[in-house]
């Protein structure tokens, strides 16, 4: 049995016996209390002994900073995973607590091997098409299982990425296939390399758990907010394609899908490449949502894709300190708790649409994530150690039809617009068009600009024009009914700059339930954010790992 509430890095697979597990809920721990202490809270939660808990692991820990009046009540709240004697897994005690919500049992956790694999399956060689979390997940899912597996990608693998990057930033001159959004690890790799979904897949933790192989820190296995940041991200994927060289895995880089060879009308052959053709038995198609002019000629060939619904918004940015205080109150220690993360929504109203946060980085920097010229996109992005003085995050607003039209493309096309409306207002250098949230609130453009984490220059713009005005007043509405969640929010000390446009993607790929083919195919998979079926590093991998299963002709029960 393990008990491992001594030290953080708890995480492992098989600490457990493989009897039934329970997870004990929401149990508290005061900001300077020790884990040592969460035996006996477990116990006193389920209603047990501390002797019938024979091992115990904590599965997440979150900060619960929720004010209580108008003070900052903060606390820690852990989910944690108990291994019970058989008494107290029979007992009255826990039955009640399951039946209130104190416990709960636990699904095993998985893993990427497939039992009996047949031979027919595993003799195919598969073509993975792009090296983003999607990708790299169903590449090595496959190869656990003994799949031949190619794996091409149009950007550079890491070394020369970072370059390109570091050139893009002194120069302006954009490479289309070297830059933030194409190339080894995705468009993941320069973010926060936050790591929380909400799928909750039991798939989860062996993800993680190979990203603590390749050198990420062990808490992220239980952190509610684990995240890697960008310069771990740039130490471990090195060490994950190593590992999948060492499975198989056959990396292509510079290498872009562009067309489809097909043996029958259901079937592909080979890839056209820039690389020349690539004979294949089958393709995982994980070309993230920025590869619009992959997605549109394999469109013209005959891949059914249809639009969704999107979000598209602004970035806001606030010193970190602003936002820690209003989270945590005056002088939280922070050493103990880390930076303030927030989530916030804003329903919609009669008048006005729904607002919410999205992908806040906290002591992070706002970047251009841009792939095609002529065209302006920002996100964020942080190192481990939330290090900036700047938190900044999207807010964003759904689109859809009503917005952007008819049309398969219509989507993609109301992107493009917007991206190039904020380049080309931004004086076409990347310079970001920005305003202050005052002077956005009131129509106006900002006089003096804040200092910012962006480092291409600001220019002083009516974001508050560029923008349609549905989503400007959605915004407003937001932004005045977030303040009140975090004093300030709204305040001299924010600021926003745009566009953010890529926070999902404009399209989705229709495959089927069970098989995840696409319609019409009978060896390709479509999988990830770029085929609609993911919204974040996590999510991606998940879908490629759950396709490659499929694959295999391992059809999950739910
Ligand atoms: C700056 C930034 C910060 C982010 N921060 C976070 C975060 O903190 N947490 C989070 O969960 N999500 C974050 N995201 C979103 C996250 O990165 C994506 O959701 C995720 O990477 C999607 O994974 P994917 O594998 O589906 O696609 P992608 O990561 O987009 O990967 C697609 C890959 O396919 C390749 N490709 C494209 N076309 C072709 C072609 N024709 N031939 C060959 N290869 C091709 C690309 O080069 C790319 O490497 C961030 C995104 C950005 C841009």
């Amino acid at each position: 049995m393990t008990d491992l509430t001594d030290s953080s890095p708890n995480v492992g697979r098989g600490a457990f016996s493989e009897s039934r597990r329970f997870r004990a809920m929401a149990v508290e721990l005061g900001v300077y209390e020790s884990e040592s202490h969460l035996r006996a809270r477990c116990a006193q939660r389920i209603g047990i002994s501390e002797d019938d808990i024979l091992g115990l692991r904590i599965a997440r820990r979150a900060v619960d900073a929720r004010r209580r009046g108008r003070t900052h009540d903060l606390r820690f709240v852990f989910h944690v995973d108990l291994d019970l004697s058989p008494d107290a897994a029979c007992g009255k005690e826990l039955a009640r607590a399951l039946k209130s919500g104190r416990a709960r049992e636990v699904e095993p956790t998985m893993l990427f091997e497939v039992p009996e694999v047949d031979g027919v399956r595993r003799d195919r060689r598969i073509v993975v098409v792009g090296a983003g979390p999607a990708g790299l997940y169903a590449a090595w899912t496959l190869a656990t299982n003994g799949v031949a597996v190619d794996l091409i990608d149009r950007g550079p693998a890491l070394r020369d990425r970072g370059r390109a990057v570091v050139r893009f930033t002194r120069t302006r001159e954009l490479d289309p296939e070297n830059n933030i959004l194409f190339g080894e690890g995705g468009a993941g790799t320069y973010s926060d390399g936050k790591l929380y979904t909400r799928t909750q897949h039991a798939l989860e933790a062996p993800i993680l758990q190979t990203l603590i192989d390749a050198g990420a820190d062990s808490e992220i296995a239980f952190d509610a907010r684990a995240h890697i940041g960008t310069d771990r991200l740039h130490r471990i994927l090195p060490r994950l394609r190593a590992r999948l060289e060492e499975m198989g895995v056959r990396f292509h880089f510079g290498t872009r899908l562009e067309g489809l060879v097909r043996s029958e009308a259901s079937t592909v052959s080979a890839l056209r490449t820039s690389a020349g053709e690539i004979p294949c038995d089958g393709v995982i198609l994980a070309v993230g949502h920025s590869a619009r002019d992959t997605l549109r000629s394999l469109s013209e060939e005959g891949l059914i894709l249809e639009a969704k619904p999107f979000q598209i918004g602004l970035r806001i940015e606030h010193p970190q300190a602003l936002i820690d205080e209003g989270r945590f109150g005056p002088g939280a220690d922070l050493e103990r708790l880390g930076h303030a993360y927030y989530s916030l929504v804003a329903k919609s109203t009669r008048e006005t649409s729904a607002v919410h946060s999205f992908c806040m980085c906290p002591g992070g920097q706002i970047v251009a994530a841009v792939a095609q010229h002529g065209m302006l996109c920002t996100n964020g992005m942080s190192n481990s150690r939330h290090s900036s003085p700047y938190a900044n995050s999207g807010l964003v607003v759904s689109v859809g039809p009503g917005d952007f039209g008819e049309g398969v493309f219509a989507g993609v096309e109301f992107q493009e617009r917007i991206e190039a409306r904020f380049f080309d207002a931004g004086g076409g250098d990347y310079t970001v068009p920005a305003q202050r949230v005052r002077d956005f609130l009131k129509g106006r453009e900002s006089s003096v600009l804040l200092r910012s984490s962006y480092k291409l220059g600001l220019a002083a713009i009516r974001i508050d024009e560029l923008l349609p005005p549905r989503m400007t007043a959605a915004l407003r509405g937001g932004l005045r009914k977030f303040d009140k969640k975090i004093p300030g929010y709204a305040g001299e000390e924010g600021q926003l700059v745009g566009i953010e446009s890529r926070s999902s993607g404009p399209l989705r790929i229709p495959r089927d339930r069970q098989t995840r083919l696409a319609a019409g195919f009978a060896n390709l998979w479509p999988v990830g954010e770029g085929a609609g079926f993911a919204g974040g590093i996590m999510s991606a991998a998940i879908d490629g790992a759950r396709s490659a299963w499929a694959l295999l002709g391992h059809h999950e029960s739910k």
